[in-house]
């Protein structure tokens, strides 16, 4: 046989010996065990029992609240119950004041007696029980704002114009969509970051009215297609509504209300606003929480049926009188933290795979679905692999560790304290790393980094989960899919390389370590739960809970299994201050 074909044969062998070679591993995982895990979780599941008392006897949450420590108390005791280890509550910055709900009332007096439904805003300071007229400060431009001069003294003001509701001729619950699924499986390299987007046009945050003429040449050079009459109208608007507030307050007003998103009775209520203007920096805004906060005016919300009818009553001249009082109690500022414990690993135990969800809540309801589905879930995933693991006599290799985060609504500050306390510290923006713009800050990391795995995060709701969204990370696609076929549910198949956002992974993707969210079905989180009142128990999908906390079990396990820690992305050009790249890393 002629020498040069041997030669050519030898040479591509050798080839694809080296192709071969760097294909990774196939994925091996425990089926045995993955299916003992399964039966478990989906047989002899505690999850609703768990959510229960996170919810209908702890709940709400709020962080920095006695009722967040007091829920935090249950959950350690419960993690102790089930014989977990180095359980201990995670201390972080920043400090802030708890907030406790002791009385709340609501009426209108005239024309007619009718109770209203409405919601104070969290951290709005107490007021006497009292009647007073309502006022509608009906303000479109900065001029308008001279005709309400010495009027708003001692009234009750609705700050915001009329609500447009809409009867609801689609369902308010969905399930993601084939096609939709199929949509997020073609996607390339990360896209949108899903939640947590951003409102009006991208503007630098340092443009005003004010800088207008100062800035506004440099900003069109750079963004030509920005339209000036539409960021104009943007600043205007942004101008007048911090205005407002700022107005009433100096006016004297006893109560700023506005009407929330929603109707039908579900009110969205977050944290009472310090009133400042619109162009205090992001990370110099006063919160309503901070140790240092002014004192406010207080903010209450009310439903948009109750709040239109008081505008059209003051549109037919008909002066209407409510009568509202607050009682709180506030905490000294104290810091925040987290709830954290382990199963201890074996021969890889200085290794770590977490996986967790936020614990902190809004006020309104009760936290079910926001974040009480993603902690009871975790807390069951720990539950069944440490009955599994004590019926069937097995060890993890690595160390599964649960992080149940406070702060989340703030800001992430629970998981971004802890990586910042544990993992590594980071220069980036943490407003771009919220927005989901990865990495990229220059990192001081501990060892522990170098020990540490993956993140599993639970926190849209309570839908059961369909895949993963794996942050732009290629790497991981053959592995969830091995993990996603081993798991054999046929409504949880889908990868996507595409982000999401505004919620705890990030704090550990913005670092460079492997943090993925599930992709959820929605149901009713973004028309019915998300930060309302009606985020209660009733509305949480037994089914769903019960596949999701299992899920999260199967994935823990095969993560802590396998022989190598979870495959990290490349590391992105660090970003400075204000998300700028900049030179080389620093590790
Ligand atoms: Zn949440």
């Amino acid at each position: 046989m002629k020498r040069h074909v041997i030669l050519a044969m030898a040479v591509v062998l050798v080839c694809v010996s080296a192709v071969v070679a760097q294909q990774p591993a196939p994925e091996k995982t425990d089926t045995a065990a993955v299916e003992k895990i399964k039966a478990e979780g989906l047989n002899n599941s505690h999850v609703m029992e768990i959510l229960s008392f996170l919810a209908d006897q702890y709940g709400p949450r709020l962080t920095w609240s006695p009722e967040y420590r007091r829920a935090a108390e249950w959950a350690s005791g419960k993690l102790k119950e089930w014989g977990l280890q180095n359980i201990y509550f995670d201390g972080w910055a920043p400090l802030g004041k708890g907030w406790t709900l002791k009385n709340f009332n609501a009426i209108m007096t005239a024309p007619v007696t009718q109770p209203l439904i409405a919601y104070p805003k969290a951290w709005a300071p107490s007021f006497r029980q009292r009647e007073a007229e309502v006022v509608f400060l009906d303000v479109k431009r900065l001029e308008d704002f001279d005709k309400y001069k010495g009027k708003l003294k001692g009234k009750y003001v609705l700050i915001n114009d009329l609500v447009n509701v809409q009867a609801h001729f689609s369902p308010e619950a969905n399930r993601l969509a084939d096609s939709t699924l199929l949509k997020m499986s073609n996607a390339d390299m990360p896209g949108g970051s899903g939640r947590g987007g951003r409102r009006g046009p991208m503007l630098p945050r340092n443009l005003t009215l004010q800088n207008w003429d100062s800035v506004w040449t440099a900003i069109k050079t750079m963004q030509p297609n920005l339209d000036s009459a539409t960021v104009m109208r943007f600043l205007i608007d942004r101008e007048v509504t911090s205005k407002k507030l700022r107005f009433v307050q100096e006016e004297g007003a006893l109560c700023a209300i506005n009407a929330g998103r929603g109707d039908g009775g579900t009110i969205f209520v977050q944290q009472s606003t310090v009133p400042q203007p619109a162009d205090v920096p992001f990370n110099q805004r006063k919160n309503a929480y901070d140790a240092d906060a002014p004192t406010i005016i207080p903010q209450v919300v009310m439903a948009a049926e109750h709040y239109n009818r008081l505008i059209r009553l003051i549109q037919k001249g008909v002066t209407p009188k409510v009568e509202l009082g607050l009682e709180v109690a506030f905490t000294k500022a104290d810091s925040g933290f987290n709830v954290i414990g382990e199963i201890q690993g074996t021969d890889l135990k200085d290794e770590v795979v977490m996986m967790g969800g936020h614990f902190d809540s809004w006020h309104a309801g009760t936290g079910a679905t926001d974040d009480g589905t993603g902690s009871a879930a975790a807390m069951e995933a720990m539950r069944i692999l440490q009955t599994v693991f004590k019926q069937y006599g097995i060890q993890p290799r690595r160390t599964i560790r649960i992080g149940l985060w406070g702060g989340e609504e703030q800001g992430l500050h629970g998981s971004r304290g802890y990586v910042s306390n544990h993992l590594a510290k980071t220069d980036a923006d943490p407003l771009s790393m919220m927005m989901g713009a990865g990495s990229g800050g220059n990192l001081k990391t501990t060892p522990e980094y170098e020990k540490f795995s993956v993140y599993f995060n639970h926190d849209n709701g309570s839908g059961r989960l369909r895949g993963v969204h794996m942050q732009g990370n290629e790497a991981a696609r053959p592995i969830f899919r091995n993990w996603l076929t081993g798991f054999n549910d046929p409504t949880a198949q889908t990868l996507t390389l595409n982000n999401t956002g505004g919620t705890d992974h990030l704090s550990f993707d913005g670092v460079g370590l492997p943090g993925f969210q599930f992709i959820q079905d929605q149901l009713e989180y973004d028309t019915r739960t998300h930060h309302s009142n009606m985020d209660v128990y009733d509305r949480v999908q037994v089914e769903d809970m019960k596949q999701a906390a299992t899920l999260m079990a199967v994935f823990a396990y095969n993560a802590a299994q396998r022989d190598a820690k979870f495959p990290r992305k490349p590391v992105a050009a660090p970003r400075g201050p204000g998300g700028a790249a900049t030179g080389g890393v620093a590790r």
